[in-house]
């Protein structure tokens, strides 16, 4: 084959993968531009002695074929180093190809230009060329198509050349493309950076992997085929294809967890890519395809990752699980839609491809070029560390921090100390009281940035609060800190029913609801376990609770009887004559206050009167020698009152007994009244003197029924005198 048959064969095949829906008049520009490369590069060649002219097709080819580009980036592709390498300007190709184009070519053209600078100046570089470029993504998709290529082509560059293109490979490129969502090309360059940086190592890793599968043949194929079984089964239109870690992924493990080779189990992954069913949703399939697995093989919990419900900030959507194989080997499983499948082989392009040119990806792509042209123009950071910030805020929903023994974890954008605290470990967690980060003291509630390296810092006496809640993103330390509070929860309404009923025993309540009615009513409370649980947390004194229900205790006693005018009776049981006088003070009387007069203090049962006086009407016995003073001055004033029952209990009453003193005289007396029904004591004092004992006793009655009768038993037990009601207020 000729020189020009090789190249003329290339470019045929860049014009086989060109989108398909590329229309004719495009395909005469790229072949334009092609031919007028071609001429440009004539005479130049690499250094692995093949004519120039192969590397910008290799470039247009990739970014056409493994990242989904159109007409104008293949045709940027393949001028991308006519500027700097000929004597073309970028106005000449304003001029041929217009000046989106050349935009494009001059991007790249000053890529090359900075990159191609002193290693010391490189991140400033960078910087200045993100800052004048990411304006179109397609520069830096190009850029990374190209050195893709150089990447493929190191082996013919100076050893010295290799590591520093290498380096800066795996410095700045492979996280851009997987930035970009270019799955399999920042895999391959990794791969690649790996071989030139680090040859040896790269070759034992290889060839264990290599041997590795060959070994597992046998174990795949009896893994696969019930799988494969199922599948068919179920009518899927699947590919499956078993794969092995890449080596730099195999690499970066054993730095991290500083083991061998031999220490990396899980070295294999088999990857479902199906054909969705078009009448049921890819996400149902997904999880279909999931469980046909499951039932087959037994999952790790812990590595369920479910990138479908949330796909990975670049755009990756999947199911991926590990399983137990027959030979108690872990297999990671991979599922994922035609579509999901593309996305992660080809990034963002693909998304357009699905979404369109104006849909959801480019929106997330331009909030990401938003975000690194603010980072750019950051003028606090020094340019190193935006690199080192850049590199680590690839991920945008996600950051990555150190263990101070330097072990990664990604967490949620926002995640605090306390989040790391809890994915660390519970125990953790739950006695934090604040962290370190990157050495400097911090409060737990402080938000981490990617890079940051944390140290927790715990005490035994700490206890997770109901505020941590607000300090924590992630789903894990949600859950933990309420856990502990249902834990709490338990223990502190064991406590508080303990408490209550220590209380109920020690006020010698009855030993129903009603007290705990009370105290909830007080409280406005609606269940009897928020108050259980505010005793038991202490938020509810003890003595709280025993004060109110000794308030109540009164209260009740008080509130059985109440005095009402006569002619708001609604019976109307009144003659006609009383009606009259009730018609005529009704109005006067209306709404005014009733006392009880403290002269003669009459409870329910006892004949009363109401004497208006200023708006109070104050009752008295009927026979009460003040009331028929007044009776008879304001006759005009006498308001008609009766004792209205609202509930069957009592009020206040005093007696005063004497006797000849004996022994056991007082328990006698106190144990009659604690036996009468509906009567309950409330003081008792009594004195004896030169053989004669005096007493005065307060009681709460129902009426003057239970009264009597009450001092009646009195009066029969042996070595009483007199009992009398005391009839004055000083009761
Ligand atoms: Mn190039």
């Amino acid at each position: 084959m000729t020189e020009e048959e090789l190249v003329q064969s290339a470019f045929d095949e860049l014009m086989s993968v060109l989108r398909s829906g590329t229309t004719e008049e495009n395909r005469q520009l790229i072949v334009r531009a092609f031919e007028f490369a071609k001429e440009a590069h004539k005479g130049t060649i690499r250094r692995s002695g093949e004519p120039y002219i192969l590397h910008p097709i290799a470039v247009a080819r990739i970014a056409a074929k493994e990242i989904g580009l159109g007409t104008k980036s293949v045709v940027a592709a393949l001028l991308h180093d006519v500027v700097e390498d000929t004597d073309y300007t970028v106005e000449d190709i304003a001029h041929l190809y217009g000046t989106k184009i050349a935009s494009l070519v001059d991007g790249l053209t000053k890529i090359g230009e900075v990159m191609g600078a002193e290693s010391s100046r490189q991140a400033e570089s960078f910087r200045k060329m993100l800052l004048t470029l990411a304006d179109d993504v397609r520069v830096i998709l190009i850029k990374i198509a190209d050195r893709l290529h150089n990447m493929r082509t190191l082996a013919s560059m100076s050893l010295h050349k290799q590591v520093k293109i290498a380096g800066e490979t795996l410095y700045i490129y492979a996280p851009l493309a997987n930035r970009m969502g270019l799955h399999a090309i920042k895999t391959e360059l990794e791969d690649l950076s790996l071989k030139y940086e680090h040859p040896d190592e790269y070759q034992v890793i290889y060839d264990k992997i290599t041997t590795y599968s060959r070994e597992f043949s046998d174990l795949l194929e009896r893994f696969i085929g019930p799988i494969q079984e199922n599948l068919n089964g179920n009518g899927y239109d699947y590919t499956i294809t078993a794969r092995t870690k890449s080596v730099y992924s195999v690499w970066l493990k054993m730095q991290k967890q500083n083991v061998t080779i031999d220490g990396i189990y899980d070295l294999l992954a088999v990857r479902i890519v199906f054909d969705p069913k078009p009448e049921q949703p890819e996400k149902w399939q997904c999880w279909n395809i999931y469980s046909l697995i499951t039932d087959l093989y037994r999952p790790k919990p812990e590595r369920i990752r479910d990138w479908i419900s949330t796909p990975k900030a670049n755009g990756y959507e999947a199911l991926h699980l590990t399983v137990m194989g027959p030979a108690g080997q872990w297999f990671e499983v991979q599922i994922r839609s035609r579509r999901m499948d593309e996305i992660a082989e080809r990034g963002l392009a693909a998304h357009w491809k699905y979404k369109g040119e104006g849909g959801e990806g480019s929106q997330e792509l331009d909030r990401w070029l938003d975000s690194v042209k603010e980072a750019l123009t950051n003028q606090e950071s020094g340019a190193l560390e935006f690199l080192d910030e850049f590199k680590l805020n690839l991920f945008d929903k996600e950051i990555r921090v150190f263990t101070p023994k330097g072990h990664m974890k990604t967490l949620p954008k926002e995640a605090s100390v306390l989040d790391f605290a809890y994915e660390i470990h519970t125990e953790i967690g739950n006695t934090c009281i604040g962290g370190k980060v990157n050495h400097k003291l911090v409060p737990m509630s402080h938000r981490l940035k990617s890079g940051d390296q944390v140290e927790v810092l715990t005490s035994d006496k700490q206890t997770p609060q109901r505020e941590w809640l607000e300090w924590v993103v992630t789903a894990k330390a949600k859950s933990r800190i309420q856990d502990v509070f249902r834990k709490d929860y338990k223990e502190a309404l064991r406590e508080g029913i303990e408490i209550f009923e220590g209380i109920v025993r020690e006020l010698k309540l009855p030993p129903n609801s009603e007290p705990l009615r009370r105290i909830l009513e007080y409280l406005r409370l609606t269940n009897k376990d928020d108050l259980y649980a505010a005793l038991g947390r202490k938020n509810l004194s003890r003595e709280e609770v025993i004060r109110e229900l000794k308030k109540r205790q009164e209260k009740k006693f008080m509130k059985f009887w109440t005095l009402q005018f006569l002619w708001s009776d609604k019976d109307a049981k009144k003659n006609k004559e009383e009606r009259l006088l009730a018609d005529e003070t009704e109005a006067e009387t209306a709404g005014a206050e009733i006392v009880v007069a403290p002269c003669c203090n009459p409870i329910p049962g006892d004949d009363v009167v109401g004497i208006n006086m200023g708006g109070k009407v104050t009752v008295h016995k009927r026979k009460c020698p003040e009331a028929i003073r007044l009776m008879s001055s304001y006759g005009d004033k006498i308001v008609p009152v009766e004792w209205v029952k609202e509930q069957a209990i009592s009020f206040p009453a005093t007696l005063r007994m004497s006797g000849i003193d004996r022994v056991g005289i007082v328990s006698d007396v106190t144990t009659v009244i604690s036996k009468e029904n509906g009567v309950n004591m409330r003081t008792v004092h009594f004195e004896t003197k030169a053989g004669v004992w005096e007493g005065s006793v307060q009681v709460y009655v129902r009426n003057t029924g239970d009264l009597s009768r009450l001092i009646e038993h009195i009066r029969a037990l042996p070595g009483v005198g007199s009992v009398v009601r005391l009839e004055t207020a000083d009761s």
